[in-house]
């Protein structure tokens, strides 16, 4: 008994989400395509797209904190881009940036 109270318990109590409400697995069961590519792209149209997809998610804070946690090394997760465990702010697009700036495009 005494063993227990010098314990410290430093495990975060289970919290139950039901994923099913996710906008990415609703668009799953809508017979839409399967938005895996979306998120794992490299292209900026669709990390724009899954962005967007994650803007109407009720799950978006769990997401995004679970992300940071497992420090995701890649692919969109709670409306961020992810990158070696990181939330990247700009994504850039391949090759030289354009000499017009108003043609520079990011996600
Ligand atoms: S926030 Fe997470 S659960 Fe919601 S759509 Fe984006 S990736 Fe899916």
């Amino acid at each position: 008994m005494f063993a227990l109270q010098d314990r410290t318990i430093t495990s975060q109590p289970t919290i139950s989400i039901d994923w099913s409400q996710a906008s990415c697995a609703a668009s799953v069961a809508a017979g839409s395509t399967p938005p895996t590519e979306l998120f794992f792209s490299d292209e900026l149209p669709a990390i724009r797209a899954a962005k967007a997809i994650c803007a109407t998610c009720p799950l978006v804070d769990p997401c995004l904190t679970g992300a940071v946690e497992r420090r995701e090394p890649w692919g969109v997760w709670g409306g961020q881009l992810f990158k070696d465990g990181k939330v990247l702010a700009v994504k850039r697009p391949r090759g030289r940036p354009p000499k017009d700036p108003s043609r520079r495009m990011t996600a």
